[in-house]
């Protein structure tokens, strides 16, 4: 193995910019990662502001690169996207994070949604429909379990994401618009889409006590996805003063540092095994 990885930079130079060589790590990493088993899902705990209560929790990829190290999902998605090696890998996430829903249901866990990222380009990959569907088959998780988080670009990038979205809904599963108020799309597609949740992006929750524009934009999402009877969670809550601030304008489930970062499947089953005993 070493031999080829030489191979693949022959044509190396010592001047080449660090940047692109990384760039070709990290590509010829990814295209093992899956079968060397690199990759592992972490749960970012999602909460009803109102109960306090674990409702959710979020998939996010993890990846440990022998030679690299950690590296962060948002330097390789990116490029998993640009290779199309997301979809093999998006569909191990989702794969692996409906296995592990089912598998704390039959621990006998209180059952929780899990939510899983669904990039633009698996979204405009014909078979999704038919992954989801053997995702759920395989693992026995009820689709009511199962919420997609998809962006605001693949509304742009996809003629047929109205479509696909209805027979996503016609499964049992929810939809999330994630990092919702990001993506300079026109709100029309509020009413035409079949979207049960808006998660406010990180980027207006961060500054919400600071700054009095960010407020008003978070408070305006907030009433706009009530009136459409669309629930919303806000993103990237670090504090106590955000998540009061949160509560009060009636945002419905709050996601963050504050409560817990993303953690290994093993941490979030003790700490809710902690919570049935407390
Ligand atoms: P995202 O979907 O918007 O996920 C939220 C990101 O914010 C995560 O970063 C999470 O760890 C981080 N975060 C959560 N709470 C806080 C907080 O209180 N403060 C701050 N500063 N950050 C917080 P992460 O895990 O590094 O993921 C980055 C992005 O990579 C994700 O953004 C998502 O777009 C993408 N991603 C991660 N996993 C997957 C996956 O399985 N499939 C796809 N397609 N994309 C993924
Ligand atoms: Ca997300
Ligand atoms: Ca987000
Ligand atoms: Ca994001």
């Amino acid at each position: 193995v070493k031999e080829q990885g030489k191979n693949n930079f022959q044509f190396y130079t010592p001047d080449m910019n660090e940047a692109v060589t990384k760039k070709m790590k990290l590509e010829i990493g990814l295209r093992k990662g899956l079968e060397r088993r690199e990759f592992k899902v972490h749960y970012q705990p999602q909460m009803d502001v109102g109960t306090g209560k674990i409702t959710g929790v979020e998939a996010l990829l993890r990846w440990h690169h022998p030679e690299l190290g950690n590296v962060s999902p948002a330097e390789f998605i990116p490029l998993a996207e640009e290779t199309g090696l997301i979809i093999p890998i998006g569909e191990w996430v989702l794969y692996e994070a409906c296995r592990q829903a089912k598998s704390w249901q039959d621990e006998g866990l209180p059952p929780m949604r899990v939510a899983v990222n669904i990039s633009s380009r698996q979204f405009q990959q014909s078979n999704l429909l038919e992954a989801v569907s053997r995702v759920l088959h395989d693992t026995g998780l009820e689709p009511q379990y199962l919420e997609l988080e998809l962006t605001e670009s693949i509304i742009q990038d996809s003629k047929y994401a109205i479509g696909t979205m209805q027979k996503l809904k016609e499964m049992g599963t929810s939809l999330s618009i994630d990092d919702f108020g990001t993506g300079y799309s026109s709100l029309s597609y509020l009413k035409l889409f079949p979207i049960d949740t808006l998660k406010i992006d990180q980027s207006f929750t961060r500054n919400i006590l600071a700054d009095a524009k960010d407020a008003a934009l978070v408070q305006t999402i907030i009433n706009m996805a009530h009136n459409l009877e669309l629930k919303v969670i806000a993103e990237g809550v670090e504090t106590q003063e955000q998540l009061h601030f949160l509560t009060q304008r009636h945002c419905n489930e709050a996601q963050g540092y504050y409560f817990s970062r993303p953690i290994a499947p093993e941490d979030l089953s003790a700490i809710l095994r902690g919570r049935l005993t407390a």
